[in-house]
């Protein structure tokens, strides 16, 4: 039998769980990236045209799509048949993604875009090799998409694989172990726990592609450095639907860097 004070227990736990899923859902990003994005509480929507031209406003584009997708209200634009089919002019995606292979990600549903949105090149742990490189590069160069996006995301298979270390992982696996070490062993070091090493070998693995790219020569080095292009790094949540931008790869950009010191 239920005692009163038990009921109320639980009810009091219900409704701080309620409470903190809000609290949840609506500080979808740190502070300081509501701060410096001028991210609106109340906000959905940012046009598609000033997106493609203005990557900082592109980054609110996944912002709010990614809101409306975390909160159950994803409008899926330009997702139809006809959609689909209407390619006569052309495409200009406004954020090319690089992402996990994961099957559970999916970018143009988490993030709430269309067709012709998103440039993405995905691989295992988002690991890049030189076909990587000339696909984002020609987004860059010859698409003139400014907004390059790392994504990692929750409970990636790839970094819990170079976790564990192996000493003979299977064929070209081998390729994405060493290129996740570094991170894991950073992780290794640093974490209080397993479960808290295999997230920051996530994040870190996401901070370190993105240094990557914005060293990498000599295209992206130059475009990053003269602020035509943008690239940061972000985690999507496989429970609660969120992408959380990394705070360091925004309060780096070139825009912020006064600001933020
Ligand atoms: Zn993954």
């Amino acid at each position: 039998m239920i005692t009163k004070k038990v009921f109320l227990k639980t009810l009091m736990l219900t409704g701080s769980l309620i409470f903190c899923q809000a609290i949840m859902l609506t500080a979808q990003q740190a502070p300081e990236i509501t701060k410096l994005l001028k991210l609106e509480a109340d906000q959905y929507f940012a046009d598609r045209d000033s997106a493609y031209l203005d990557p900082y406003y592109g980054l609110k584009k996944l912002i709010y799509g990614n809101k409306r997708f975390a909160e159950n209200k994803s409008i899926k634009p330009r997702q139809t048949d006809a959609d689909l089919k209407n390619n006569e002019l052309g495409q200009k995606p406004f954020a090319t993604i690089i992402g996990c292979a994961d099957s559970r990600v999916p970018n143009e549903i988490i993030f709430d875009q269309g067709v012709g949105d998103l440039f993405i090149t995905r691989t295992a742990g988002q690991v890049m090799a030189e076909a990587s490189y000339g696909t984002i590069e020609y987004a860059t160069e010859v698409l003139r998409t400014r907004l390059i996006v790392v994504l990692g995301h929750e409970s990636c298979g790839a970094v819990g694989a170079a976790m564990k270390l192996p000493e003979n992982p299977p064929g070209h696996v081998v390729t994405l172990i060493n290129a996740i070490k570094p991170a894991s062993l950073y992780a290794k070091k640093n974490a209080s726990s397993a479960d808290e090493s295999l997230d920051l070998a996530i994040r870190k693995n996401v901070v370190e592609q993105v240094a990557l790219l914005r060293n990498l020569e000599p295209v992206l080095s130059r475009r990053f450095e003269k602020g035509d292009v943008l690239i940061v790094g972000a985690v999507y949540n496989l429970h609660t639907g969120q992408v959380e931008f990394l705070e360091e790869t925004i309060t780096s950009l070139p825009r912020f860097k006064k600001q933020s010191n």
